[in-house]
């Protein structure tokens, strides 16, 4: 007989699950957590999601507080993955292989640090200690082995092509580097990443690592992937996937470090806490939502922009108005600069209660170029009290005199994107609710603007400074959809 010898995480994790995925857009077929780990839009366009929110009950909250991180990833995780679709133990085994001090640098893998000094009440969770110091680790990481783990259980193979201007492409590199099944072909623009990422993409070595430098800008990259992906016959017979920032495992993987902040900055579920998110595809702030959403007491979302402010626009007025890439400008945090959130689909059908229909006829809108507007909606009417979100913008300046005022009262460098989040989140403390701003990345890799704020560049660790002399694996390319196809089918 199994007893409870000795309570292990997996007693607590352990609840059955038989969770299924829905289309926002209404298309009947459910999928499991694997099924949509691995394919990237729904059949009728839109994005999975679960079908319903799983709940984390308060005992299980106070349980969770014991927890190791990979231990609380496995329990968060496990709400939502069926039982019989990936087996507790393996994703248990999954969930410790990554979440580890030797590639985070902690034990806590994301601790937070004060900054009371700059503004009382405020703390940074640091979300960017992994390979590519950028947060985008904290999930890609576990799903280069979710990756490994679902392909040869199916006998598969995937060919990953992807377009990048920094941060995407090189955690993705990081984490399928060296697995089984998968190659990854990323084509960023030449010439146009910092030397810091460069170095970081392009010196890696591994056979199953393609990069492909393009002679042109980021939206030529990106649309070389939509021709090549729009090419079905193509697309089927070399097996091409994505790991974009709709891809679901990303996601799911996102909501464990929001319930360790909240753990980690409160004594008792009765606290609240307040998280603030520098925002781009709504990736990052969406799980925040979800975690909300299953019950993480949190208060207040703050969702920062940079200058390309569409959702701080939909946020404060109702009006989502995605724009034409020559709207979108190039800032000093480059990462958020979009014209068009690709999760934010996700949360409109949260809003409007789960109505695809609705969904669907808006986005027909959005995918002509075109707005909506829902400010006359009760929804949107409700939205702040329900949702907690609070949106504001930040500019070059900003950026600026908050990293040079964080440093001055604090010590603390952070970078650019991490600054966004906090120069919104100032004037948005509440007494008593700490608010905790999420490190995206290191300012290391936007060294530039961090010198233009305090008058030196972020020191090199002595590896960083072995990376940028390292040997380059990169071939340059003039702007050809044909070119990559041929550089994908002799891989
Ligand atoms: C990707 C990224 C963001 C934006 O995150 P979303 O999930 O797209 O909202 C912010 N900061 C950094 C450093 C990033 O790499």
């Amino acid at each position: 007989m199994r007893v409870a010898a000795s309570r292990s995480y997996n007693s607590i994790a352990n609840s059955k699950s038989t969770m299924k995925y829905i289309s926002t857009r209404g298309h009947p077929a459910k999928q499991t957590f694997s099924q949509v780990l691995l394919s990237g839009l729904a059949e009728d366009g839109g994005l999975m999601l679960p079908e319903t929110l799983p709940k984390i009950t308060d005992p299980e909250l106070t349980a969770w507080r014991a927890l190791p991180y990979h231990a609380l990833a496995h329990a968060v995780l496990s709400k939502f993955v069926a039982t019989d679709d990936i087996d507790s133990a393996t994703l248990a085994a999954l969930t410790k292989a990554t979440y580890t001090k030797a590639v985070y640098g902690s034990e806590e893998i994301t601790p937070l640090r004060s900054i009371d000094a700059y503004a009382q009440g405020m703390q940074i969770q640091a979300l960017s200690n992994g390979p590519t110091l950028a947060f985008k680790d904290m999930a890609m990481q576990l799903l280069g082995r979710l990756f490994e783990y679902e392909l040869g259980r199916q006998n598969k193979s995937l060919n990953i092509l992807g377009a990048t201007s920094g941060d995407t492409g090189s955690a993705a590199e990081y984490a399928m580097r060296g697995r089984k099944g998968v190659n990854v072909f990323m084509l960023s623009p030449a010439g146009r990443m910092s030397a810091f990422q460069r170095a970081q993409m392009y010196s890696l070595q591994d056979a199953n690592i393609h990069n492909i430098a393009v002679e042109g800008v980021f939206d030529d990259c990106q649309d070389i992937v939509k021709a090549v992906s729009n090419d079905l016959a193509f697309k089927r017979t070399h097996n091409i996937g994505t790991v974009n920032s709709i891809n679901w495992g990303r996601i799911s993987a996102q909501i464990v470090y929001y319930v360790r902040g909240y753990l980690a900055a409160t004594a008792s579920n009765s606290q609240k806490v307040s998280f603030a998110v520098p925002s781009g595809n709504f990736g990052n702030i969406l799980a925040g939502h979800i975690a909300r959403e299953m019950g993480v007491p949190i208060d207040t979302l703050v969702l920062a922009t940079n200058e390309n402010n569409v959702l701080a626009e939909f946020f404060n007025t109702g009006v989502y108005r995605p724009r034409p890439s020559k709207e979108t400008f190039e800032t000093s945090s480059p990462s958020m600069d979009i014209s068009k959130a690709s999760n934010f689909e996700r949360f409109v059908f949260h809003l409007f209660n789960g109505d695809a229909e609705r969904i669907a006829a808006m986005w027909r809108e959005v995918d002509q170029g075109r707005s909506f507007d829902v400010s006359e909606t009760p929804e949107f009417k409700a939205m702040r009290e329900r949702f907690g979100i609070v949106a504001g913008t930040s500019t070059h300046a900003d950026r600026l005199a908050t990293i040079r005022e964080v440093y001055e009262k604090t010590g603390s460098l952070i970078d650019t994107h991490t600054a966004d989040a906090v120069k919104v989140a100032r004037s948005l403390v509440k007494p008593g609710i700490p608010m905790i701003a999420l490190e995206t990345a290191l300012p290391v890799k936007f060294a530039e603007t961090v010198q233009q704020a305090v008058g030196f560049e972020p020191p090199l660790t002595p590896e960083q400074q072995i990376m940028m002399t390292l040997p380059l694996r990169v071939v340059q390319i003039a702007p050809s959809v044909e070119r990559v196809k041929a550089i994908v089918a002799a891989a």
